[in-house]
């Protein structure tokens, strides 16, 4: 079972991980935890070149064919071979992150699809896990954590994490089976347990 995790800034995406691999461990699944951008040797050495510098350093496009290419070596070298060992993946940020935050750069979503046909084969999660806060909340949240997250969002702006926020909002609308939109209000214990929720059917 391949799942991945989604999320704006400051919306307790590494808490949760954290939270939701050891649930699932608990219930006797071998999990992979992994990332993205990264999760292999050329994909962390791809992630490198876009976490140097400042948020502007590439081009939209180039910046998208980057993600793109890093996700096709984490698909081919850790994820499939993972799964086709009867793993689970838990996968830190996916193709929905491209959608959305390379989208809110002006990216097209069916190029961007496209090449994700072309590089990771189309692969996609069986569930991806999105979770959801007011863009608002989730600045006070991110900027409480780190100084860097404060620097990416005086760089964006606020209407930039709007427009993410709502790609995703559509992709969960456009694809309701495979992608759960979670409520990221509340306390840790009492986000990881709607997650727990939205994997009902998949957990054995
Ligand atoms: O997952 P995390 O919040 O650490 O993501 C790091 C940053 O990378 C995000 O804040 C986001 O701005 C950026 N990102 C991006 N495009 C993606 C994935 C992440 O711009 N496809």
């Amino acid at each position: 079972i391949f799942l991945s995790l989604e999320g704006g800034e400051g919306v307790g995406k590494s808490t949760q991980l954290r939270r939701l691999a050891g649930a699932l461990e608990a219930r006797g699944i071998d999990v992979l935890v992994t990332r993205e951008p990264g999760g292999s040797d050329g994909a962390e050495a791809i992630r490198s070149l876009l976490m140097q510098g400042d948020v502007a350093r590439w081009s939209p496009h180039a910046e998208t064919l980057l993600f793109a290419a890093a996700r096709a070596d984490h698909v081919e070298r850790t994820i499939r071979p993972a799964l086709g060992t009867g793993r689970w993946v838990l996968c830190d940020r996916y193709v929905d992150s491209t959608r959305a935050y390379q989208g809110a750069q002006g990216i097209d979503d069916a190029a961007i699809l496209a090449l994700h046909g072309f590089g990771a084969k189309g692969l996609l999660p069986d569930r991806t896990l999105l979770l959801d806060l007011p863009v608002a909340d989730g600045t006070v949240r991110a900027i409480g954590r780190d100084a860097g997250v404060a620097d990416r969002f005086a760089a964006r702006g606020s209407n930039f994490h709007d427009a993410v926020r709502t790609t995703f909002h559509g992709i969960a609308a456009a694809e309701p089976e495979r992608v759960r939109v979670i409520d990221a209000t509340g306390t840790p214990e009492t986000v990881t347990d709607r997650l727990i929720a939205a994997l009902a059917d998949l957990l054995p």
